[in-house]
């Protein structure tokens, strides 16, 4: 099947022969499309098979001109449009005015063989960098981007570095970040105290051996202080996890090379490439069965991925090859709390967590966390959107030429600016609802306006009266826009994908604040880009409790049952062990009876929370969307049949999983095993969007919504959807989850506001 790839690579790749070589190869592999210069890079369109445009992507990095630069390289695959030939086509002259701010960089190749060789005068020196390489976003504080208005502005550059650093033919030209031993920031580990317990060249040496001793470190990295500690050990990961306020979810791992994540993780190809690319982000990798190097089984317990990330600094780098063995880099913070990036800030707050400090003295300016990727169906796509990636923007294809700011959700939190035809995303934020995270929102709100020098005249919130967003005082003045967070996550993917004309948009996650006041998160939409008609939804039920039912999972379950069997439901449960002696039934089903403290829902995440409970895969959700996990993960191959469902016209139209969940109360009590009731439960998920799909016969089909993080629930729905014809579009650049909010406010506001200028014009 053809299909269209737009590729954004930003770096120093004009003037080296970059766009002959990619007209070359691409008329080499028979690809018809475009590559032209842009303000920050080039931008190429390339259309043909997908197999042969994979490799296209692997072959320009491999055999890109020499001195040219990648620092960041985004894929998007999208509609064929039939290109004919292959052309270099001239800039625009727009685009060569754009500035952006650049990611964050890896340390280059260049800088790595200087760092390890012994007669440089950086050998081992943590902060080497260069023009292609190093710490940008986070140290950045105004624009331009010139040493001053950095935090490099504290270290006065030495002669040496001055010299490389006016010299034109240098690489360090004009690297703004520029610096040695003698003149640059150093590091030094610290006691809980903040006493210094090592100076400079012992520092790193002291901090592996600490390691390896099964202490953790707090680390001061690019974008904020991580939590290190030797990934093999038993002892220390559970340290580790006993320390961090009893965290259940998966550490991220750090491995030394690209050998050592292929002895933990099958990999392929462009997962490799993902791994050892500039942005270096945390990839999500199958663990292999027969692993030849062995993690402690409390780095993911019952998950089967591994989160793995490269070294990206030259300090991870020196680290890394000296423990030679995988280590736990995971965000410093506390649960929900912001990534700590000052000295003090982690000596108060990571003190109960870490044994000891490495600091140094560079400020960071900004939290930016690790991001996190994955491989879906050969395309990238990204769970959280920070490191490497943010602040660079999103492109619409269509101008409103006003300035929106979007304030996003209220977990994973994201913010975004709409500015010409860029929308730039905010790293994720995290999820509000306490105060600091509430204080990097509004910091961030204010960052985004400074650096990118745009007052935004209207604002985006979402229709939840509760929510940070909706309270926080932004831009007084402004036009308030609110955007209904279903709404929001359809845009998202509908203009991440460039679409046009009608599409049905599936919506599925565990909240979002209805446009009835119901809490949705099992949404059929017909959309055409702006105006949406609810066309289907999950049947609602009512749960017990507010927000303390996302994580008490059996609230979920009881919901259901109530919904179907009433009073009977107290018999009902009398079969279902995990229910069994639990003492706050009678309160809970007192609660449903009188209708008090519950809310009604048709959330398809808390349905896979209730079937998780009642099938016995999973007891609480400890952190969102566990519970759901724990049912994909259990979830047998080869299971192929389905549970009935029956769908019901009204106004819009209902899917009753009544029977469903009745088949799956005899199942359990038939004692059938939990793998196939996982199975046979996302089958039949699978089975009832394909079936509104046919109902209501849109070629294109939008997925969005953390739901679609399941790669069960993902994978199968694109394969039945294909192989009924329709064309389903999921995301690849914008998170899925509600990182993704923001995005789609903003994209859709910009054309809503764009109908009404011509709506005005028309009169
Ligand atoms: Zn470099
Ligand atoms: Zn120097
Ligand atoms: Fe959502």
């Amino acid at each position: 099947m053809k299909t269209r790839i737009r590729i954004s690579i930003r770096g120093a790749v004009q003037g080296f022969g970059f766009r002959p070589f990619i007209f070359r190869l691409a008329i080499e592999q028979r690809l018809n499309g475009f590559v032209r210069n842009t303000g920050s890079g080039v931008l190429i369109e390339a259309e043909g098979e997908k197999e042969i445009l994979e490799n296209f992507i692997l072959k320009i990095k491999k055999g890109k001109p020499v001195h040219s630069s990648i620092h960041s390289m985004e894929c998007i695959y999208l509609d064929p449009v039939n290109f004919s030939g292959f052309e270099i086509k001239e800039s625009s002259k727009e685009e060569g005015k754009k500035a952006f701010i650049s990611p964050d960089i890896a340390v280059c190749d260049d800088c790595l063989k200087e760092l390890f060789d012994p007669g440089n005068r950086r050998y081992l020196y943590p902060f080497i960098n260069c023009t292609n390489c190093g710490p940008r976003y986070t140290i950045i504080e105004s624009i331009p981007y010139d040493r001053p208005n950095t935090s490099m502005k504290d270290f006065r550059m030495c002669s040496r570095c001055k010299e490389e650093y006016d010299e034109p033919f240098n690489r360090r030209f004009h690297a703004q970040p520029i610096a040695c031993p003698d003149c640059g920031p150093a590091i030094a580990l610290w006691n809980r105290r903040g006493s210094v317990i090592s100076g400079y060249s012992t520092a790193l040496p002291d901090m592996v051996r600490l390691l390896k001793q099964g202490k953790i470190i707090a680390l001061k990295g690019l974008g904020g202080f991580q939590l290190i500690a030797d990934a093999c050990s038993d002892k220390a990961v559970k340290l580790l996890r006993d320390r961090k306020n009893r965290e259940e979810k998966p550490f991220a791992v750090m491995v030394q090379d690209i050998e050592s994540a292929e002895r933990i993780c099958v990999t392929d190809a462009l997962e490799r490439q993902l791994l050892l690319s500039p942005e270096s982000p945390v990839v999500l990798l199958e663990k292999k069965s027969n692993p030849e190097i062995m993690l402690s089984e409390f780095v993911a317990p019952g998950n089967p991925y591994f989160g793995i990330m490269l070294p990206y600094t030259p300090l991870h780098h020196i680290l890394m090859k000296s423990i030679r063995t995988p280590v736990i880099a995971t965000s410093g913070n506390i649960s929900e709390e912001p990534m700590c990036i000052d000295e003090q800030e982690a000596l108060d707050r990571l003190g109960g967590i870490a044994d000891y400090f490495l600091v140094h003295n560079r400020k960071i300016v900004r939290p930016v966390d690790d991001s996190v990727v994955r491989m879906v169906q050969g395309r990238e796509m990204l769970i959280r959107r920070a490191r490497g990636y943010a602040p660079l923007p999103m492109h619409l294809e269509a101008d409103d030429g006003n300035i929106i700011l979007a304030l996003g959700a209220q977990l994973k939190n994201t913010v975004a600016l709409k500015t010409g035809g860029d929308v730039f995303i905010s790293q994720h934020i995290g999820d509000l609802g306490n105060i600091e995270t509430e204080e990097l929102l509004k910091k961030t709100i204010e960052d985004l306006s400074t650096i990118y020098k745009s007052t935004p005249a209207t604002i985006v919130q979402d229709l939840h009266p509760g929510y940070t967003g909706s309270r926080i005082s932004v831009h007084p003045g402004n036009a308030r826009i609110e955007v209904q967070h279903h709404h929001a996550h359809a845009a998202s993917c509908y203009y991440e994908n460039q679409l046009s004309g009608s599409c049905l948009a599936v919506c599925w996650d565990g909240t979002g604040y209805g446009t009835d006041g119901s809490i949705w998160g099992g949404e059929f939409f017909k959309f055409d880009g702006e105006k949406f008609q609810h066309a289907a939804q999950l049947k609602q039920f009512t749960i017990p409790g507010n927000d303390n039912a996302v994580k008490d999972i059996k609230r979920s379950a009881l919901g259901v049952l109530y919904n179907i069997y009433g009073e009977n439901t107290l018999r009902i449960i009398k079969n279902i062990s995990p229910f069994s002696g639990d003492p706050d039934i009678p309160l809970l089903l007192q609660m449903l009876e009188k209708k008090i403290n519950s809310f009604s829902t048709s959330s398809a995440g808390r349905l896979f929370d209730a079937v998780s409970f009642l099938a016995g895969t999973g007891r609480y959700s400890r952190y969102e969307g566990e519970a759901a996990m724990e049912l994909e993960f259990t979830a047998a191959e080869n299971i192929t049949d389905i549970y009935p469902f029956d769908i019901e016209k009204e106004n819009l139209l209902i899917i009753n999983w009544h029977p469903m969940i009745e088949k799956i109360i005899r199942e359990i009590r038939e004692k059938v095993d939990k793998p196939v009731i996982a199975a046979r439960f996302h089958n039949t998920l699978i089975r009832i969007i394909l079936t509104i799909a046919l109902m209501l016969n849109e070629k294109k089909v939008v997925l969005s919504g953390g739901c679609f993080q399941n790669m069960y629930l993902l994978n199968g729905v694109i394969d039945k959807l294909r192989s009924n014809n329709f064309i389903p579009f999921w995301h690849q650049r914008i998170p899925t989850n509600d990182g993704g909010i923001s995005f789609g406010q903003a994209a859709y506001t910009s054309k809503l506001l764009s109908k009404k200028e011509e709506d005005k014009e028309c009169v």
